[in-house]
C-alpha cells in the first residue's frame, strides 16, 4: 500500500463517519445506553438520584 491510498483510504473512513446519519445514529445509541443505564441502575447512589429525579421533573408516581 502506497502513502497516497492510505491517506485516500484515511479520508475515506473520515467521510463516512463523520458523516451525519452515522454522527446522528452514535449519538442516540450512546444517549440511550447512558440514560437506561443510569435509569436502570441497581447501584443505590445512582438509583436514588435517578428515581427522585424521575418523581422531581416527570410526576411519575411508582410507589
Ligand atoms: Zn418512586
Amino acid at each position: 500500500m502506497t502513502s497516497s491510498s492510505h491517506i485516500s483510504l484515511l479520508q475515506k473512513t473520515a467521510g463516512i463517519t463523520l458523516s451525519k446519519p452515522v454522527q446522528v445514529t452514535l449519538y442516540m445509541l450512546l444517549s440511550s445506553l447512558v440514560i437506561w443505564t443510569v435509569l436502570f441502575s441497581t447501584y443505590p447512589a445512582v438509583h436514588d438520584t435517578a428515581h427522585s429525579a424521575r418523581h422531581h421533573t416527570l410526576g411519575v408516581a411508582c410507589h
